[in-house]
């Protein structure tokens, strides 16, 4: 294995997933949900496959998808995206980062990211040749500092790879913190490229503001997203970018080679998915809201300290007051100890002291998952 590759040989989701399954635990480590996303969707697909859309989707993704894509940008925040120069549907959020990353950096190249940060980034930025610099985002509220993120900017920055609703903190970025990263950017003529895959998990009060909604960002910003997170369907792996039709063409030349194209018959499906009414939207946030109260009130009183999160469907929770101050360590035995499974939030920061007794939970399960979960949880301060 390349060096550069070295570090990146395995990952926490697939090892904690690992473990759940071994030791028969609740998985509350990988973010996925227990239960199907809308029959509607899962009809589409089935109807696609025995319809006899099974060859070779066109490059850029099918245009229904693409013509839904670009809809759904213009009804929830009125950006005006053109479906044929403007999208292009990938093999998941993640292939749209490589995809975006690998088409605009060169070797040595900057990419600033907001740690704790989700894991692929780094992989990503390490295949490109490019250098991670990283604005730490600390417990228990994760706020963005001024001067940490003014420093990170230098001459050899490219890409500015936002994250909102982040994943794993569940911080929603506000309007003002993602237009300081926006003016920066445009200062430095970097590209913002933002991960909104938990565009519809919003909680509470809290507002998802695209970042190409901002003033003088459109043309600036690769916008990614993903079926897997909204439609519940994380195996589908269909996910799509939109951006200035320069940038789109640039990450679709790379895409062309990692993939060529993306699943075809999942993609009429998704587009029947971005196409439902906003009681699917509005009751996917409530239903999810639902459960993050439960498991936040159940770490709670099982002695963990909670940052209660208002975006994705993620808790991070402090084990320190419990007596465990190394969250890999507890993460390691947490299935032995009460048949739970969760990830340590140290292996998301460069720096590991940052976050040593951090945990996060998924709460993205059925609420009697979520009951018994919290039942296990309670023991371990008995
Ligand atoms: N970005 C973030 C922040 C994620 O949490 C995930 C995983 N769920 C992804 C990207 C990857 O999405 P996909 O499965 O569509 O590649
Ligand atoms: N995005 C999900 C998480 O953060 C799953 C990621 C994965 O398995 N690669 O848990």
């Amino acid at each position: 294995l390349v060096e550069r590759m070295r570090p990146f040989t395995s990952t926490i989701f697939a090892e904690i997933t690992a473990l759940a399954t071994r030791t028969g635990a609740i998985n509350l480590g990988q973010g996925f949900p227990d239960t199907d996303g809308p029959a509607a969707i899962l009809d589409a697909a089935g109807a696609a496959i025995h319809g006899g859309l099974n060859q070779y989707p066109p490059g850029p993704g099918m245009p229904v998808l693409r013509e839904a894509i670009a809809q759904h940008q213009r009804r929830f925040y009125g950006l005006d995206v053109d479906p044929d120069t403007e999208v292009l549907v990938t093999a998941g959020a993640t292939e749209a980062i490589a995809a975006t990353i690998l088409a605009l950096c060169e070797p040595g190249d900057e990419v600033i990211t907001f740690d704790p940060v989700y894991d692929s980034y780094a992989a990503s930025i390490a295949l490109a040749g490019a250098v991670k610099r990283t604005v730490t985002l600390r417990w228990p509220d994760f706020g963005l500092d001024e001067a940490d993120l003014r420093a990170a900017f230098t001459a050899r920055t490219r890409v500015v790879l936002v994250n909102t609703p982040h994943n794993p903190t569940g911080k929603v970025f506000d309007r003002a913190e993602l237009e300081l990263i926006g003016s920066l950017a445009l200062d430095h003529d970097a590209v913002v490229v933002t991960d909104e895959v938990y565009e519809h998990q919003v909680y509470d009060d809290a507002v998802h503001v695209p970042v190409a909604t901002l003033t003088g960002l459109a043309d600036q910003t690769v916008t990614v997203s993903s079926a897997g997170k909204t439609f519940s369907v994380t195996g589908w792996k269909v996910g799509w970018l939109h951006g200035p039709a320069e940038l789109v063409a640039a990450a679709r030349a790379v895409k062309q080679f990692l993939t060529f194209v993306s699943a075809g018959p999942l993609q009429p499906a998704v587009a029947t998915g971005l196409g439902l009414g906003d009681d699917f939207y509005a009751g996917l946030a409530s239903g999810l809201q639902a459960k993050r109260d439960l498991l936040v009130d159940g770490l709670r009183a099982a002695g963990f300290a909670v940052s209660v999160p208002r975006g994705t469907y993620f808790v991070v929770a402090d084990a320190a007051r419990l007596g465990f101050a190394d969250g890999v360590e507890l993460c390691q035995r947490l299935p032995e100890l009460v048949g739970v499974a969760a990830v340590p939030v140290s292996v998301f920061y460069d720096d590991p002291k940052a976050a040593p007794s951090l945990v996060r939970f998924a709460f993205c399960k059925r609420e009697e998952v979520l009951h018994d979960a919290v039942e296990r949880l309670s023991r371990l301060s008995s």
